[in-house]
């Protein structure tokens, strides 16, 4: 890290910098834990074109989980730009491997996420799902939401990046016909937005933390069904979630149908490896 940063974050955090260590995990950001004398703090930096405005939106969603009062967030100590690199600088939280008791905690945390409800599915404002954008036009129902802005712009990404061919896009009014019947009794609660394993952290302590989020209001399957994706959190993560929210006949599809979009989230990001999963469940739906 170059020494302009350096004194930069010793001038936010009023402390000298002793140690500066890169942390792996992250698929966007350089991360890195800084130390100084008494204390760690962590890191992330960008200098892609909309690297600002894609921290600015996560420290954003990080406050806006934090209002809730149902699960930590680090907290975000600075958000800004230094000669072209934008910077998020937060608490560090030293972490842990999950127990099956903190994993019960996360599961009954997030549901208490669940429970906090807004008028309309969307968010007053946009963010980015890895570096994607991500619209958060409000809508009244959950299929124009989840079409529109979900579905319909990762389906017109893939289509402009030769990914998928016309043919292996079903037409929107054959995807609307297809979800309505899955679609019924859905509320809008706040989501994390992206909650895969890398996402949440257990503190020493035990305590949960959601991190990097892409909130919006929408059908809170969506955080089960992107925590299912790449082989599911532990099962008492679910039994606890579960003691709040029951699943009904639809679950299993509905959660698939959500998977899909992250699925086409991931063929945009990183390639042709995910165009085999997106046409099966495209195929399978519609
Ligand atoms: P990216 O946006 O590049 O995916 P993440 O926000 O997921 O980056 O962070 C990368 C990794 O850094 C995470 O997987 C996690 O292990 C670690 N991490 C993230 N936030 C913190 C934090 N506040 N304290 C300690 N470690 C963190």
């Amino acid at each position: 890290m170059n020494h302009g940063l350096k004194s930069c974050l010793s001038t936010i955090l009023k402390e000298s910098i002793v140690g500066v260590s890169s942390v792996h995990g992250g698929d966007i950001s350089k991360a890195y834990r800084i130390d100084t004398s008494n204390n760690f703090y962590f890191l992330k930096l960008n200098g892609t074109i909309n690297a600002e405005k894609m921290f600015q939106s996560e420290a954003y969603g990080l406050q806006w989980i934090h209002e809730t009062n149902t699960i930590k967030t680090p907290k975000v100590l600075a958000c800004d730009t230094f000669e072209d690199t934008a910077f998020l600088l937060m608490e560090f939280i030293e972490s842990k491997p999950p127990l099956t008791k903190d994993f019960k905690n996360l599961g009954l945390q997030l549901a208490e996420l669940h429970k906090c409800t807004s008028k309309d599915f969307g968010l007053h404002q946009d963010n980015f799902i890895g570096n994607l954008a991500q619209s958060n036009t409000q809508h009244k129902t959950w299929l124009d939401f989840y079409m529109h802005e979900r579905l319909a712009p990762q389906l017109e990404l893939a289509k402009q990046k030769h990914l998928l061919t016309n043919g292996e896009c079903p037409p929107i009014h054959k995807i609307e016909d297809s979800l309505k019947s899955l679609f019924t009794d859905i509320k809008p609660v706040l989501l994390h937005g992206d909650l895969w394993s890398g996402n949440y952290l257990i503190s020493k302590d035990g305590t949960p933390y959601l991190i990097d989020p892409a909130v919006y209001y929408g059908h809170r399957e969506v955080d089960i069904a992107m925590s299912k994706l790449f082989g599911g959190f532990d099962i008492s993560f679910y039994n606890a979630y579960e003691s709040n929210f029951k699943r009904d006949e639809n679950t299993s599809a509905r959660i698939e149908i959500y998977q899909l979009y992250y699925l086409l989230v991931h063929l945009n990001l990183f390639g042709r490896s995910y165009h085999g999963s997106v046409v099966s469940f495209l195929k399978k739906y519609f």
